[in-house]
């Protein structure tokens, strides 16, 4: 039977989850990654990275994904809601690796115990101990075999699947001969393919994968372990089909696992196919982390009249001294591109990223940003998930997302890592929809903001909300009247198992989704049915409102952080290869290296004090 390891939360679903927060274990507290049994280089590993106690969902997931929970001993099916920035990956690649490590162990055991078997052998008949077997070099073609990973994670962005492979490198850094390998589309095959041999574990974008595997270089039969990670999306229809595949293809695995901050009702069913005995005996495990309020993450919003009025406020916004560095999101291709053009004309340091783009440069922007080399990447919704770049510390959305759930991992870029961010996003009016999906989804209500000088010429009412009265139009009215109604049903997929209804049931938002990477720059919100009116989404007079967050001005600044345009940026700190990319020879990147302009030329064009009110 499907069972469900409550994890405490003031909002657990009414299906009796239990539910459990993500509170900061104590310093003096026995070292929790060695009582969860892991092996010592494990342990070793995490004390490296810095982990001193497992997270929530680490402690939950990893005794049972390592077959705590079932008394024959075997591998239990998990379906594990918690957010990104929660310790999710290790939650997974722990117990993995952990597995494969032992394992390794016991062949290596019975391998030794066989030779010296053999050799005993020989020398009761007087011959000469047998030779032991020579390593071969996989690097060298002759010695070509297909890889037959005994652990596979499937995650739905290259950008994704990267970080945790650069993860899973990191935790195995004490395991001898376990090797991780990462296929990924965009990169060059010849070098994926010779980096795939004797990979023990591999993290792949489906694509790209099943690429692999059709020409032979993979094989995945021996795989014994299937992670999928942000199964939400890797569950919607853009990716089904290849899911399939791979579920078909391991069929002969022991254990599935799903990592999703939000499992809607449809996607749990689709998840249920996935699993063993049709999700028989899966368990569910629910993690309510403060990431998953994002209680650290101010949250404001803008309204404007026009896109050239959201640019004069994300302009206004940039010149912001507290920026460390920043994402700027964009909600199509085109957008994105124009603007980290103007940016750069503006002399800022920003880059743009989408799925347009070679996955070449693509990993050269994003290691730009990692390394301080780049303030502000604009991006396509393909950055927003699977970025941990603890130095960001704000997030603007300047192109809404296309689905209301991509707001949630948006704004999950900064915050990291313990930290405080901030999230702004600027809304047309003609957006409130999307605002109110938005609102709908997090269940929170943003309080809208305006910079003095800029506010926009469309009144609020009494109640804080856009007037819309008098535009008219098919949306004119309706949004407002039905959506503070009351009436209609929850929120169902919001943060774990959603079992009451509301986006995730609306076959909406995931059955149009995005094919892959791509998709994810279409601008629009996929699915989203004039049919389907707010009065659905109920409740929203309830629910908690943004500015019970710490107020901006309040809250911690960044100064600490070493500015930008102070030894890294400004023609004497170490620039890399990125520094001399010709894709950034005309734009402010350049400028700002070579000629030791500043970083952050806002610093330079001092602008008004912002007023906030
Ligand atoms: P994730 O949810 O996997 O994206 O992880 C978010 C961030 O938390 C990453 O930067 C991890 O390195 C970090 N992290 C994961 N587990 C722990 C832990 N037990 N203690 C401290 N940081 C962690």
């Amino acid at each position: 039977m499907t069972e469900q390891v409550l994890v405490q939360g003031d909002c657990a679903p009414a299906d009796s989850l239990i539910s459990e927060t993500n509170a900061a274990p104590e310093a003096s507290l026995p070292n929790g990654f060695v009582q969860l049994g892991l092996a010592p280089e494990l342990v070793q590993a995490v004390a490296d990275l810095g982990y001193t106690q497992p997270t929530a969902v680490q402690d939950k997931a990893i005794p049972l994904a390592m077959g705590a929970g079932d008394e024959a001993g075997r591998f239990i099916d998990l379906m594990v809601s918690s957010q990104t920035g929660s310790g999710k990956t290790a939650a997974f690649l722990l117990p993995v690796l952990h597995t494969l490590l032992r394992q390794q162990a016991e062949a290596e055991a019975a391998q030794r115990a066989e030779y010296e078997r053999a050799a005993a052998e020989a020398a009761a008949r007087g011959e000469a101990a047998p030779k032991r077997p020579k390593r071969k070099n996989p690097m060298q073609a002759r010695n070509f075999k297909a890889a037959v990973p005994g652990a596979l994670v499937l995650c739905p962005t290259r950008e994704l699947a990267q970080q945790v492979a650069h993860d899973a490198i990191d935790l195995v850094k004490h395991c001898k001969g376990l090797r991780i390998a990462n296929v990924v589309g965009g990169m060059p095959y010849q070098m994926q393919i010779a980096k795939l041999q004797n990979a023990n574990l591999v993290v792949a974008t489906p694509g790209r994968l099943l690429d692999l595997q059709r020409s032979q270089q993979i094989k995945l039969d021996q795989v014994q372990f299937l992670v999928v990670d942000e199964a939400d999306r890797m569950l919607d229809l853009g990716f089904s089909d290849d899911l399939a595949e791979i579920n078909a293809l391991t069929a002969q695995r022991q254990q599935t696992m799903m990592f999703s901050a939000t499992f809607a009702p449809r996607i749990q069913q689709l998840a249920m196919r996935v699993m063993h005995d049709g999700g028989a005996s899966v368990k569910k495990i629910q993690i309510d982390s403060p990431q998953e309020k994002h209680s650290n993450i101010e949250q404001k919003l803008y309204w404007a009249d026009n896109a050239q009025h959201k640019r004069k406020l994300l302009d206004h916004w940039l010149r912001d001294a507290s920026i460390d560095q920043a994402i700027v999101f964009a909600s199509t291709q085109v957008e994105c591109d124009g603007l980290a053009n103007d940016l750069q004309q503006d002399g800022f340091s920003a880059v743009a990223l989408h799925g347009a783009l070679s996955q070449g440069l693509r990993n050269r922007r994003l290691m730009a940003l990692r390394n301080g080399q780049v303030q502000i990447l604009v991006a396509t919704d393909v950055a927003a998930r699977g970025i941990d770049v603890p130095t960001i510390t704000h997030v603007f959305n300047f192109g809404l997302p296309m689905k209301a759930e991509d707001y949630t991992h948006r704004i999950g870029r900064t915050g990291r890592a313990g930290r405080d961010g901030l999230a702004v996003t600027f809304a047309e009016f003609r957006d409130r929809r999307k605002i109110f999906d938005i609102e709908g989804y997090s269940r929170q209500q943003f309080k809208a903001d305006v910079v003095a000088g800029l506010e926009p010429t469309q009144r609020f009412p009494q109640g804080g909300r856009p007037d819309f009265g008098g535009r008219g139009g098919r949306e004119g009215g309706r949004g407002r009247e039905q959506r503070f109604g009351g009436g209609g049903r929850g929120h169902g997929d919001r943060g774990g198992f959603g079992d009451r209804g509301g986006f995730g049931d609306r076959g909406g938002f995931a059955d149009r989704g995005p094919r892959g990477d791509r998709g994810a720059d279409r601008g629009g919100f996929a699915g989203r049915r004039d049919g389907d009116g707010y009065g659905r989404k109920s409740g929203f007079g309830d629910t908690p409102r943004f500015n019970d967050a710490p107020r901006f001005n309040d809250a911690p600044r960044f100064n600490d952080a070493p500015r930008h345009g102070h030894g890294r940026n400004d023609g004497a700190g170490p620039r890399g290869d990125f520094g001399r990319k010709p894709e950034f020879s005309k734009g402010g990147f350049a400028k700002s290296h070579g000629a030791g302009k500043s970083f952050t030329p806002h610093d330079a064009r001092k602008r008004p004090a912002r007023t906030e009110r």
